[in-house]
């Protein structure tokens, strides 16, 4: 139920915003730094970061203030431009499709994964979208840990429903021979142009990492497209161009912009052709309007995504800890984990961790428990997206098959850049408060 303006929550409104208050007054600099000023949710309709933070500044003297009208002299001028999709100054020849800032962030995301060139939306599913649109598979091979939003975009929205692609889908956590004989599988009614293999890894919520080196050797042999969504890894901790995938995506919504308020997405290119294709779809589907504020912060921002992943890492390291050591947790599950049963692919492929984990609670924990304990949290926002400088808590719903999945009830944490310490004292407060 959405709580009325007049209405506010008694939880955050008035004891929650002053609890976390006092906690606050006791923390190291930096937890102060990242939660002030206090945003009290109902008042900021559930926004994370203070109204009105960075009105657009002309990114440079010819950059664009996300103006849909690009001028041209003359008549001839605009109609070669027209023709080519480009103005003779630069970007395009019509404002929305790509502003000069949205072409800045292109030159150097393509530089950051060792691509041919990249096109930037105004999400990271809307850059998902645009990637499926632009190939048009008839089939898609997927890992059942895929990030749900582009699961339903491509079964519901689209491309299932209008007959154009069947869905097969392979574990989170496949060999490359499992993969393998679904594409055999899908060879027996789709030509390999007509076929698509899509990556997530590590999975959505679960973390498992498939055999990313043998899908690719089984794809390249059967001439099949491969397509990761490489948001967990970000380009810091993983290059799928470098690894032979053809189309890499970025939700930098989360560790590229790193603060919660660049919504957008990336998609970057290995060759000429499927750049074309990519930037021919961006202009077709209208996705290519990413507010130029949105790409002068990534622009910046990505710069810092290396420091802050460690950051980021090192608090998901000592929190993990902190749950290792309580009763109620049945499991947590990272693969940066030693334990984890993909911490070998985890150490092949990616070598270093970030802000997620989930905990699996105790099965015998009543629910009402779990959710006392996330509500009595004043560090940690229950919000989705992750990525950002705020801590954050969830619940875990996979959209597949029970018996793959831990029995317990899941929340995956996102590890801020607080100060560790003060996220464990924020953890240890909601304990004694919550936990038997
Ligand atoms: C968040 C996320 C996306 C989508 O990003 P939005 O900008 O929120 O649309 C895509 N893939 C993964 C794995 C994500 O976590």
């Amino acid at each position: 139920m959405p709580h009325s303006p007049s209405a506010p929550s008694p939880v955050d409104a008035g004891s929650k915003v002053e609890r976390r208050r006092a906690f606050l007054a006791e923390c190291r600099p930096a937890t102060r730094r990242i939660h002030a000023p206090i945003v009290d949710l109902t008042g900021a309709r559930g926004h994370l970061n203070p109204r009105g933070l960075g009105h657009a500044r002309a990114f440079s003297d010819l950059g664009s203030l996300g103006q849909s009208s690009v001028g041209f002299d003359t008549l001839a001028d605009y109609e070669a431009a027209d023709e080519a999709g480009r103005a003779p100054y630069g970007g395009a020849e019509y404002g929305v499709v790509q502003s000069p800032e949205a072409e800045a962030v292109c030159t150097k995301f393509a530089r950051l994964h060792g691509g041919v060139g990249a096109i930037v939306c105004g999400s990271g599913l809307a850059a998902i979208a645009t990637v499926l649109d632009a190939f048009a598979p008839k089939v898609i091979l997927i890992p059942d840990g895929i990030y749900f939003p582009a699961w339903r975009y491509m079964s519901e929205a689209n491309l299932a429903e209008t007959g154009r692609a069947a869905l097969l889908t392979y574990p989170a956590g496949a060999s490359g021979a499992e993969v393998g004989a679904l594409i055999r599988e899908a060879g027996r009614t789709f030509a390999p142009g007509e076929t698509m293999i899509y990556l997530e890894a590590p999975a959505s919520g679960t973390f498992e990492i498939p055999d990313i080196a043998g899908i690719v050797d089984e794809a390249r042999r059967a001439g099949i497209r491969t397509v990761m969504d490489n948001t967990w890894g970000s380009h810091v901790r993983f290059r799928p161009l470098d690894h032979g995938i053809g189309i890499a995506i970025q939700a930098t919504t989360k560790y590229e912009g790193g603060y919660g308020d660049t919504p957008s997405g990336v998609a970057v290119a290995r060759d000429e052709a499927d750049l074309a294709r990519l930037r021919r779809q961006l202009r077709i589907g209208g996705h290519g309007a990413v507010s130029p504020q949105t790409c002068t912060r990534l622009f910046h921002r990505v710069d810092s995504a290396e420091s802050r992943l460690a950051r980021h890492e090192a608090a998901a390291a000592s929190l993990m800890r902190w749950f290792e050591g309580k009763a109620v947790t049945a499991d947590i599950l990272s693969p940066a984990r030693a334990a984890s049963p993909h911490h070998a692919r985890f150490r092949q492929y990616f070598g270093a961790g970030n802000s997620l984990f989930t905990v699996v609670f105790d099965e015998g924990l009543p629910v009402g428990r779990i959710h006392a304990f996330v509500d009595a949290l004043l560090l940690f926002r229950v919000a989705e997206s992750w990525g950002g400088h705020v801590s954050l808590v969830l619940p875990v719903h996979p959209r597949r098959d029970p018996a793959s999945l831990p029995k317990g009830a899941m929340f995956r944490f996102n590890a801020g850049l607080e100060e560790a310490d003060d996220l464990i004292a924020d953890l240890d407060q909601a304990a004694r408060a919550a936990l038997p």
